[in-house]
């Protein structure tokens, strides 16, 4: 059980203040109390016991209704007429015993009524009944500001919610996180401000939660990611728990986590996990994932698929002579060119290993794929790196393979690779620097 720590309201000294015009009387109820350890004060009129009540924080007033001047009965009027004085507990102490004086002190607001002459254990018990109430309410009251504090600060938004869905009040997290100015979120429904699946499902949720009492206790949703609407209408990203409780009637209370932050961090480690760090085009891993949905989706709709798959040449040569870092910078190189030629809406860019690169184009006929690889391989060219160790040519080149198929449910997505691998290798073998096709390895030269 949530405990909020120890219990100060008791362990406080209480303040009593001892209303008397005869200082006798005053002194038998102090000779009473002193042993109790209680913080006494003591006025002998009315007047001097509202200037210590104003100065004072007390606990409970004995309070004498004959006095001259300003009566016991004006003085309780006008103390519970001040809102810093008017929770403070008055016990009369008086010898006036008429019914009608007992019953205008309480109408007054006196919480109980002790007669003159004074039987001691009787007037005991009756201001220790006071000062326990008192204590509770004090109690009381500092656990419900704790509480207060704590659902006002706390980073998680909080709603109080009907079963039908109707928020009965928000903390300023949630207010904050719906974009909602305070107060204004309350009367709005929940289903309405989630995503349409969670909405129907916290829906079903409440029903059976709320037409079946019992369960109350038990059955709590736990956390799932649920989008909720911003009041600027953007769909937003929170982990939300619902826990029943049952307050006059079924309630549920709501947490909300924005994990938008963890969102973001998370989309940007998928996305660091499937791109190459040298490059920075998609990494094997990620193109494999690719082909293989390309693939069905081809199959499904009866498509071409086409795929690129480059070499660069004599690249072990490029990097004796170069330098390793030289031949880095050059594989950076040829990934811009094929971002550039290859626009990522039409066709996935990939780093296959080493040097090797490839380009998968859904729904590409071999005629369009065989285009596009020669402007790679032209666009290579034309920029000029110098390669002082090619045999080829002056400048950087690649060797292009391309294959282009219709997938049938029963030949595997490897066959695309291989006749691509097949045409690059027709490239290399007839003398680099060209783009080759499968089938009949069409040649274009330098
Ligand atoms: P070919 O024209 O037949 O393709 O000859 P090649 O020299 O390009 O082919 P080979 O497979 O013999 O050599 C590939 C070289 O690519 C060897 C390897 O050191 C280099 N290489 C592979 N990955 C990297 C890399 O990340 N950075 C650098 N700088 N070099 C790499
Ligand atoms: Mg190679
Ligand atoms: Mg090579």
């Amino acid at each position: 059980m949530f405990k909020l720590g120890s219990n100060p309201a008791r362990s406080r000294e209480m303040a009593l203040l001892i209303v008397d015009d005869m200082p006798d009387n005053i002194g038998v109820l102090r000779g009473m109390l002193l042993p109790h350890g209680h913080q006494l004060f003591v006025a002998t009129s009315g007047q001097g016991a509202l200037n210590i009540a104003a100065q004072v924080s007390l606990d409970l007033i004995l309070l004498d209704v004959m006095m001259p001047g300003m009566d016991g009965f004006e003085t309780c009027r006008r103390l519970k007429a001040n809102l810093q004085t008017r929770e403070i507990p008055i016990i009369f102490i008086t010898a006036k015993t008429d019914t009608q004086d007992i019953v205008e002190g309480f109408n007054l607001g006196a919480a109980d009524y002790i007669n003159k002459p004074v039987r001691m254990e009787e007037a005991q018990a009756r201001i220790q009944t006071q000062l326990q109430i008192r204590s509770y309410i004090l109690e009381q009251r500092e656990q419900a500001e704790r509480m207060r504090a704590i659902v006002n600060n706390m980073a998680e938004g909080l709603l109080i919610i009907e079963a039908d869905g109707r928020i009965q009040s928000s903390n300023p997290a949630a207010d904050y996180l719906f974009g909602y100015a305070p107060d204004q979120l309350q009367g709005n429904s929940i289903f309405d401000l989630l995503d349409a699946a969670a909405s129907q499902e916290y829906r079903q949720y409440f029903k059976l939660i709320a037409s079946d009492g019992s369960g109350m206790q038990t059955q709590q949703h736990g956390s799932r990611e649920v989008q909720i609407r911003h009041h600027g209408g953007t769909m937003l990203n929170v982990d939300l728990s619902i826990m029943p409780m049952f307050v006059r009637q079924a309630l549920f209370v709501g947490l909300l986590h924005d994990i938008t932050r963890h969102k973001l961090s998370e989309h940007a480690l998928r996305r660091e996990a499937s791109m190459d760090a040298l490059t920075n085009v998609a990494n094997r891993r990620h193109f494999d994932t690719c082909l293989e949905n390309a693939w069905q989706s081809a199959v499904e709709n009866e498509q071409e698929l086409s795929l690129i798959l480059l070499d660069v040449d004599h690249f072990k040569h490029y990097n004796d002579t170069l330098g390793h870092q030289a031949g880095d910078r050059c594989l950076q190189q040829v990934a811009q060119v094929l971002r550039t030629v290859a626009p990522p809406q039409d066709a996935l860019v990939a780093r296959y290993g080493g040097e090797e690169f490839v380009v998968l184009l859904p729904d590409t006929s071999l005629d369009d794929a065989y285009a596009l690889a020669c402007r790679i391989q032209a666009g290579m060219e034309a920029r000029q790196l110098p390669h002082p160790a090619s045999t080829c040519s002056a400048w950087v080149t690649v060797s292009i393979g391309v294959c282009s198929l219709q997938p049938h449910a029963a030949m595997s997505s490897e066959l695309l690779f291989l006749n691509a691998d097949q045409a690059m290798y027709h490239a290399k073998e007839s003398g680099r620097n060209r783009v080759c096709t499968e089938f009949a390895p069409t040649e274009k030269s330098a």
